[in-house]
């Protein structure tokens, strides 16, 4: 859909995926469900201003949303796409929840913590998958994901334990996620299973 106006009705639940252009929604997304040309990957950033859905069966949906953050889109799109965003995070009343996809060597920018601001005073659960987690060494990464953690508990004032819950129970949560090794899979598959149940 390219407006709200023209969203699916609200039957059934849907999660939605976010992220900035080419931090890999795509490449996630695609993993995550098993289907390789899913989501395009690799297209020109911020070219797709759509909001495509993927039924996963008759009741559940996935939803692309599009790429933000880049910078050659002009300024009015960047506001319109902006607006389409929060609003939809915040009046969806099927959607359960975002994935919100962060490169590993970049997380939490600006508008990475406006995505989480707009789902936190939705009371939307968020789950944050740090993409590129194979661009790090194993301990680089895993510093990376206690740091992303304690800033996000302090932002919150959650604790760290919270915020590492694996079952999508709590209203953030984060993990590695790799789309060329698979890391990571199975704790998003654990997610969405739960919050779509
Ligand atoms: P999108 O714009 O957020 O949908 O990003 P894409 O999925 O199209 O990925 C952007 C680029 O990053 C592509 O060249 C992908 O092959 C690459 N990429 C995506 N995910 C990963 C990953 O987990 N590891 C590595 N090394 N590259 C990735």
């Amino acid at each position: 859909v390219h407006e709200l106006s023209q969203l699916p009705s609200e039957h059934g639940a849907e999660v939605a995926f976010a992220g900035r252009s080419n931090t890999g929604k795509s490449s996630a997304i695609n993993a995550i469900t098993g289907h390789k040309g899913l989501a395009r990957t690799s297209k020109t950033p911020g070219r797709t201003q759509l909001i495509n859905f993927f039924a996963l069966d008759s009741k559940n949906r996935l939803v692309d949303l599009p790429g933000y953050g880049y910078a050659k889109v002009p300024l009015a799109l960047k506001q319109h796409w902006e607006e389409t965003l929060a609003q939809y995070l915040q009046s969806r009343e099927c959607l359960r929840g975002l994935i919100l996809m962060m490169d590993i060597r970049h997380p939490l920018t600006p508008i990475d913590w406006q995505m989480l601001a707009w789902c936190h005073d939705a009371r939307l659960r968020s789950h944050i998958l740090l993409t590129k987690a194979d661009k790090l060494s194993k301990s680089a990464a895993s510093l990376a994901l206690l740091k992303a953690r304690a800033a996000l508990a302090e932002a919150y004032e959650l604790t760290p334990a919270t915020i590492a819950d694996k079952h999508g129970t709590g209203l953030i949560s984060i993990q590695l996620f790799s789309a060329p090794l698979r890391q990571g899979v199975d704790d998003a598959r654990l997610i969405l299973r739960n919050w779509l149940k």
